[in-house]
C-alpha cells in the first residue's frame, strides 16, 4: 500500500467510526484549530516568508486573520447549520414532518495552491471538519516550507486519523486522484482543474473547483481616478500579483490611460517606496519556472512604469504596460505575476463585448460614480463574483459564496457556503401511518375525479407558522372527511 493509499484507508475507517458526526466534537476540532492559528503564528509566518517573501503582518493580514475569523463563525453557528431545516409543505403532506438534513459526504480531499497557502488549503478543512467529514489534505509542493509546517503542526492539534496531511507532488497527487474519495476541493488552474474532474469521474466523485483567469479591471471617465488606481494597485500587487482574484488587466478609453499610469505610479512609490526590491512589504515570484513565464509574457508589449527584474532573486517590480492589444502574449493567459496591461477601449460598450468574449472570469472589477455603469456590468457579463469600486475585499464576507462560473470554477465557499458545500443536502419526509384514507386519492383504480383532488392537495403550498399549521390541519381534516364520505368512495 503506498503513503497516499494508508492515509485515505486510515482516514475511511476513522470515518466510519462515526466521530466525525458528533456535533460537539467538530466544535472540538475547530478550536484546537483556532489554538494552532495563535500559538503557531510565528512558524507560520517565517513559512510564508521563505517560500513568498511575504512579511509576518503580511501573512497574519491576508493569510491567518481570514482563517481565524471563518473558524469563529463556524464554531458560532455550527448548531444552527446543522440542525434540520423545516420546507415548505403541500397540502398533502401538511401533517408530516418534512425538512433538509445535512448530513457529511464522507472523506473529502482538498488539494491547495501554493499562492495563499494557508487561506486556500485551511478554509475547505474548516468547512469540511464543520460538516462532519473526514479530510485528506494535499497541500502545494511548490510552497516547500509550508507544506512541510503543514505536515508537522496539524496532527498536533486535529485528529490526525481523521484529517491526514499528504504532502507531495505532481506523482503523489495522482495517486490520491486514483483513491475513491466523497467529494474533491480543488484550488489551481483551469488545465489541472480538467485534470482533477476527469480523475474523479472515475468515480462519479463530485468536485468543487476553485481556478483562476483574467479578472478584468474597467476604470469609467466618471470617477476619482486617483483613488480608483490606489486600489487597483493595491489589488494587484499584493503578493506580487499572485491572486486568483486579482485584476488582471485595466480596460479604459485612451484619454485616460496616461492619468492612470501616473496614479498606479504614485500608489506603487507610496506602498512600496521608489524601490520595491529592498521594500519588506513586496513579495516574490514564487520560483524560477513562473519567473520565467511572467516574463515572457512581456515581450511584445510597451513597459509605461517598472520592468526591473533579477531573476536570481525571483524579483520582478510592479510594472504598468501601455496601450496593450489584445493579441499580446499578456493577454493570452492569467498573469498571476505584477504586470498591469492597460487596453485602451472606447467606452463601456466595448470593455462589455471584450469581458464577454474571454472565459466567464472569477472576479470582475468595474470603478465609477454612475450607478447605471455598475447595473449594465452587473446585467450584462457574467463572472464568480462583481465588486465596483474595490479590489480583493468581497473575499472577506464570508456571507458571500466565493467561488467561479464556467472556465473560473464550480462550486463555491466561505462561511456557511463551505459547510453547504461539503454536505449532502438529504430531504426527509417523516409520515405517521395513520390518516390512509387521504392516500385514496393516489391509489389505482385512478379517476378523473381523484386526479382533481390530487391536483388540489398538491398544487397548493402552504408556509404560515406553528399557529395557522395547526388551524390549516384542524380544517383539512374536517374537508378530508367530508371529501371521504361525500366523494371518494
Ligand atoms: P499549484 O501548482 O500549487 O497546483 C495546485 C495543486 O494541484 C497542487 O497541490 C499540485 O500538487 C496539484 N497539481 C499540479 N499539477 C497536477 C497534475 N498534473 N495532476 C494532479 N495534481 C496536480 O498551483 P497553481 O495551479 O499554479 O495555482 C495557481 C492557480 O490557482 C491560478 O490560476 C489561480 O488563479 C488559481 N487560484 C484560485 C483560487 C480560487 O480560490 N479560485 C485561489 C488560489 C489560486
Amino acid at each position: 500500500m503506498s503513503r497516499e493509499q494508508q492515509a485515505v484507508a486510515r482516514a475511511r475507517k476513522a470515518f466510519e467510526t462515526g466521530r466525525s458526526k458528533c456535533v460537539e466534537y467538530r466544535i472540538y476540532q475547530l478550536k484546537n484549530l483556532q489554538q494552532l492559528f495563535t500559538e503557531k503564528q510565528k512558524q507560520i509566518a517565517e513559512a510564508v516568508k521563505k517560500d513568498l517573501n511575504k512579511s509576518e503582518v503580511g501573512t497574519l493580514l491576508y493569510e491567518t486573520l481570514g482563517l481565524e475569523g471563518e473558524i469563529d463563525l463556524a464554531i458560532r453557528k455550527l448548531k444552527e447549520w446543522a440542525a434540520p431545516r423545516p420546507v415548505e409543505k403541500n397540502l398533502l403532506t401538511l401533517s408530516d414532518t418534512v425538512y433538509i438534513q445535512p448530513e457529511p459526504l464522507g472523506v473529502v480531499l482538498i488539494i491547495g495552491a501554493w499562492n495563499y497557502p494557508w487561506a486556500v488549503t485551511i478554509q475547505p478543512l474548516i468547512g469540511a471538519i464543520a460538516a462532519g467529514n473526514a479530510a485528506v489534505v494535499k497541500p502545494s509542493e511548490v510552497c516547500v516550507h509550508t507544506a512541510k509546517l503543514m505536515e508537522e503542526v496539524l496532527p498536533l492539534y486535529i485528529d490526525k486519523e481523521l484529517y491526514p496531511v499528504v504532502t507531495g507532488g505532481v506523482p503523489e497527487t495522482q495517486e490520491l486522484l486514483r483513491q475513491r474519495f466523497d467529494h474533491i476541493f480543488y484550488t489551481g488552474n483551469s488545465m489541472v482543474g480538467k485534470l482533477i474532474m476527469a480523475a474523479a469521474a472515475k468515480h462519479l466523485t463530485p468536485v468543487t473547483l476553485e481556478l483562476g483567469g483574467k479578472s478584468p479591471c474597467y476604470i469609467d471617465k466618471n470617477c476619482d481616478i486617483s483613488i480608483a488606481c490606489r486600489r487597483v494597485a493595491w489589488g494587484k500587487y499584493t503578493n506580487c500579483g499572485q491572486t486568483c482574484i486579482a485584476p488582471d488587466y485595466i480596460l479604459c478609453e485612451p484619454g485616460l490611460q496616461d492619468r492612470v499610469i501616473n496614479e498606479v505610479k504614485k500608489s506603487i512609490q507610496e506602498f512600496y517606496t521608489d524601490n520595491p526590491k529592498t521594500c519588506p512589504d513586496y513579495g516574490r515570484i514564487i520560483n524560477q519556472r513562473h519567473f520565467k513565464r511572467i516574463m515572457t509574457m512581456l515581450e511584445d508589449s510597451h513597459i509605461a512604469v517598472g520592468g526591473d527584474n533579477d531573476e536570481s532573486d525571483c524579483y520582478i517590480a510592479p510594472t504598468v504596460l501601455r496601450d496593450v492589444k489584445p493579441e499580446a502574449k499578456v493577454m493570452q493567459e492569467e498573469i498571476f505575476g505584477p504586470l498591469l496591461p492597460i487596453l485602451p477601449v472606447s467606452g463601456l460598450d466595448e470593455a462589455i463585448k471584450f469581458i464577454n468574449k474571454g472565459e466567464k472570469p472569477l472576479a470582475l472589477y468595474v470603478f465609477t460614480a454612475d450607478d447605471k455603469v455598475i447595473k449594465r456590468i452587473r446585467d450584462e457579463t457574467s463572472s464568480g463574483g462583481l465588486l465596483a469600486n474595490d479590489c480583493l475585499v468581497h473575499y472577506s464576507v464570508s456571507a458571500l459564496p466565493f467561488g467561479g462560473v464556467g472556465n473560473s470554477g464550480m462550486g463555491c465557499y466561505h462561511g456557511k457556503f463551505t459547510f453547504d458545500q461539503l454536505s449532502h443536502k438529504r430531504g426527509c419526509l417523516i409520515k405517521k401511518l395513520n390518516m390512509e384514507g387521504v392516500n385514496s386519492m393516489r391509489y389505482p383504480p385512478h379517476t378523473p375525479k381523484k386526479l382533481g383532488w390530487a391536483r388540489f392537495f398538491i398544487l397548493n403550498t402552504v408556509d404560515l407558522g406553528w399557529m395557522g399549521r395547526m388551524a390549516l390541519l384542524a380544517l383539512l381534516a374536517v374537508v378530508t372527511a367530508v371529501v371521504l364520505q361525500n366523494y371518494l368512495f
